[in-house]
């Protein structure tokens, strides 16, 4: 637990919060009321930009996760009854109100993640384009219905689950809670989020504006909290499905617990992306897009480029993407990472690394912004002669920092993307279209980019990595999630005057 610093009041006037002992305490939010939490063991919520206190949140325990499964549990019949295209109604309502209050949503995920502010409100419109996805349902879900023998149909229907939970990481405090709760909800299933305790407070904004745009209560529940929470609703047997997003180590814990709970489950974890770059490359675009990846959310993203597998000659393109890295301003168009921890952990990799034996071509150690002392800031980084073995290439850094491997090939290439145990995203920057389509074929990665630094589907495709950066079948986001969030129901029905009957009917 980090030392109390000075508490300031959160960005804007929001509700789900309240004053304990000097402090800012977060609520749970539970079948439409916000509720204290029993516990007085609380976590700081920090502003990273800053390295001051603004909130705290409390951590539920198994009694505070019942009350919530017996809200949603309560709301069920009532909701999943309710046609689907009476339920997007009130995602589009809530469409409007995040558009509405874009100005806010941005500011308070920049206090509590250390973002910028054009990449928190970038996290909005996605949460946006989330929902107007969920809009769409009504027309993706028709069941089938075919006459299979004479006066007799079979129906298909999707029926939504029950009770669903969704648990979500630090760096997208809005966006990846958004990637779960439209489409969940407009499915006909109620949910738990269980946020990161280090960003609680964007989701006491959803719950407020879900509310307003007439979500019955019940349907979208908050409890806060970390271990004990995330165990209580694995175990929880009124919950059905879980979706997890967060590191890979705490990703497989929870699908082998809440699958061996019989849960259907869904979890994302961490991520190594390798970028290759083939000498053809456009130089320009290459080192633009590749810095402005590695560097973006100050490298706090699962999609981010993280090691660059240099393939032959391709020095121009390093020297010119070192330029774009020096272009990159600590608290300008640099957020800060999330903790003093996260800062010192970042660091440790750049040392080791250069301990090691790389080459530190621009070093984003030791920073500090002005006006922002105490903020968690990490510079851009840009590490060459990295070897496949040195634990900057191997693992999840999670900072703005690039690591560059060489390679004769692009065989070679491949091989040392293959041996990352990850799989979220690969890129390759060529101007060879023959080369891009081996790549693609290639990698082992469930999202591929040709000329693109950060390849996230868009809606209605799917989001979802593959190997250790995802355990569970389909994805979470676009179409796949219908799959995820909904059962089939089959019907046989006759309504067949004729008494005969034959083995088909
Ligand atoms: P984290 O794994 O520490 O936490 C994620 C969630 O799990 C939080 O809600 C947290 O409270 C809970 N949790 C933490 N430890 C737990 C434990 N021992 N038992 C049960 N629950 C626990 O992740 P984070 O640091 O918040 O987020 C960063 C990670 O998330 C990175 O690894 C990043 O790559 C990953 N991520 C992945 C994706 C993806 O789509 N694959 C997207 C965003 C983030």
């Amino acid at each position: 637990m980090t030392t109390r610093a000075k508490t300031e009041s959160p960005a804007t006037s929001i509700n789900g919060l309240r004053s304990l002992n000097g402090s800012v305490v977060v609520q749970n939010f539970i079948a439409g009321t916000w509720v204290d939490v029993s516990s007085n063991s609380t976590l700081p919520v920090m502003n990273p930009s800053f390295g001051t206190e603004i909130a705290r949140v409390p951590l539920s325990n198994a009694a505070e996760v019942d009350k919530a499964v017996s809200a949603a549990t309560f709301a069920f019949p009532g909701w999943s009854s309710m046609p689907v295209k009476e339920r997007v109604q009130i995602f589009y309502r809530y469409k409007s109100l995040l558009e509405n209050n874009i100005d806010d949503l941005t500011a308070l995920v920049s206090r509590e993640n250390g973002k910028i502010a054009s990449e928190a409100r970038a996290e909005i419109e996605k949460a946006v384009e989330a929902t107007e996805f969920a809009c769409s349902l009504p027309q993706l879900i028709p069941g089938e219905i075919l006459e299979v023998s004479r006066g007799v149909e079979c129906r298909v229907d999707r029926v939504p689950l029950g009770v669903v939970v969704s648990i979500t990481p630090f760096n997208f405090p809005s966006m990846v809670p958004h990637w779960t709760i439209p489409n969940a909800l407009a499915l006909g299933n109620t949910m738990i989020l269980k946020p990161s305790p280090s960003v609680p407070l964007s989701s006491l904004r959803i719950a407020e504006l879900l509310q307003e745009a007439g979500l019955p209560k019940g349907v979208f529940n908050i409890v806060h909290g970390g271990q004990e929470a995330v165990e209580a609703l694995c175990d929880h047997p009124g919950v059905e499905a879980i979706t997890f997003v967060g590191s890979t180590a705490v990703a497989r814990l929870v699908y082998i617990r809440a699958t061996s709970r019989l849960k259907r489950a869904l979890c994302l974890g961490g991520a190594k992306n390798h970028i290759i770059v083939m000498p053809d490359a456009h130089e320009e675009m290459s080192a633009t897009n590749i810095a402005a990846s590695m560097s973006g959310c100050a490298g706090q993203r699962c999609m981010a480029a993280s090691a660059m597998i240099a393939v032959g000659s391709s020095d121009h393109i390093i020297k010119r993407l070192c330029d774009e890295a020096r272009k990159i301003v600590p608290g300008q168009n640099l957020g800060a990472v999330i903790s003093k921890e996260a800062k010192n952990r970042i660091e440790r990799f750049i040392t080791e690394a250069e301990q090691q034996g790389a080459t530190i071509l621009v070093d984003g150690r030791g920073v500090k912004v002005p006006g922002k002392e105490q903020g968690f800031y990490v510079g851009p980084t840009v590490i060459d002669n990295v070897l496949p073995a040195m634990s900057v290439a191997r693992e999840e850094v999670f900072g703005p920092v690039l690591a560059i491997l060489r390679a004769r090939d692009v065989d070679e290439a491949i091989a040392i993307q293959h041996n990352s145990p990850y799989g979220n995203a690969a890129s390759v920057f060529t101007q060879d279209g023959g080369i891009a389509r081996y790549v693609s074929e290639k990698a082992s990665a469930g999202m591929i980019g040709v000329n693109i630094g950060v390849p996230v589907p868009r809606e209605p495709f799917s989001f979802g990595g593959w190997n250790e950066s995802k355990f569970g079948v389909g994805d979470i986001t676009g179409k796949s999630s219908i799959e995820f969030f909904t059962k089939l129901k089959k019907t046989t029905v006759k309504w067949n005057s004729e008494s005969k009957n034959n083995w088909m009917s």
